[in-house]
């Protein structure tokens, strides 16, 4: 029910009131970080082959406001507006998803993060570190067209495999199997 004043106008929440969490769809990057924080599973992370989907359902949603403080983009990121009339007949209208390149390692396939995540790493860290981050070297290439996403994946690796995208596990495997030849 929309709490109405008595000229039948919809009530304005108070400065500070938690409402809907509102995700500015350009900054974010898809990293997850909402998701792992968000204590009620409001916030879903679907990674099916090279495509992550960050599936936002209001309908659980506590307006705890951890997501706006944990989200590492801040133009804008997420912010809880003042809307509170989220109220639906169905939970499939209650919710918003968004899709991302998602980069997995060449020899396990897990994830390595989307491209945009490591793209906004890279931009961090500035261009000097991130030629020297193998993960983030390549997904400057990837998006400059230098390169194209990885696509098999392989159970034996090489000392030439340093420079494909790898987990931080099968990385360190790499250097270990480098050390003992
Ligand atoms: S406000 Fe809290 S409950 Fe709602 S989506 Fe953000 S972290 Fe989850
Ligand atoms: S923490 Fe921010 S950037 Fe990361 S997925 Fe959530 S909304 Fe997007």
């Amino acid at each position: 029910m929309i709490h109405r004043n008595t000229v039948g106008r919809k009530a304005r929440p108070r400065a500070g009131f938690r409402g809907q969490p509102l995700t500015d769809e350009k900054s974010c990057i898809g990293c997850a970080a909402c998701s792992y924080i968000c204590p009620a599973g409001a916030i879903i992370i679907e990674d099916k082959g090279d495509k992550r989907r960050v599936i936002r359902r209001y309908d659980r949603c506590i307006f705890c406001g951890e997501c706006e403080r944990r989200c590492p983009q801040r133009s804008p990121g997420v912010i809880l507006s003042r809307e509170y009339a989220l109220a639906g007949e169905k939970k499939e209208n209650m919710q918003t998803s968004q899709e991302f390149l998602l980069i997995r390692c060449i020899r396990c396939a897990r994830p390595v993060g989307t491209l945009k995540t490591l793209q906004a790493t890279s931009d961090r860290v500035g261009p000097e570190l991130a030629s020297v981050v193998p993960n983030l070297f390549l997904s400057d290439s990837l998006c400059s067209g230098r390169n194209q996403p990885p696509t098999s994946k392989r159970s034996e690796i090489t000392r030439s495999d340093i420079m494909n995208f790898l987990c931080s596990s099968c990385r360190h495997k790499v250097y270990a199997k480098d050390s003992e030849t």
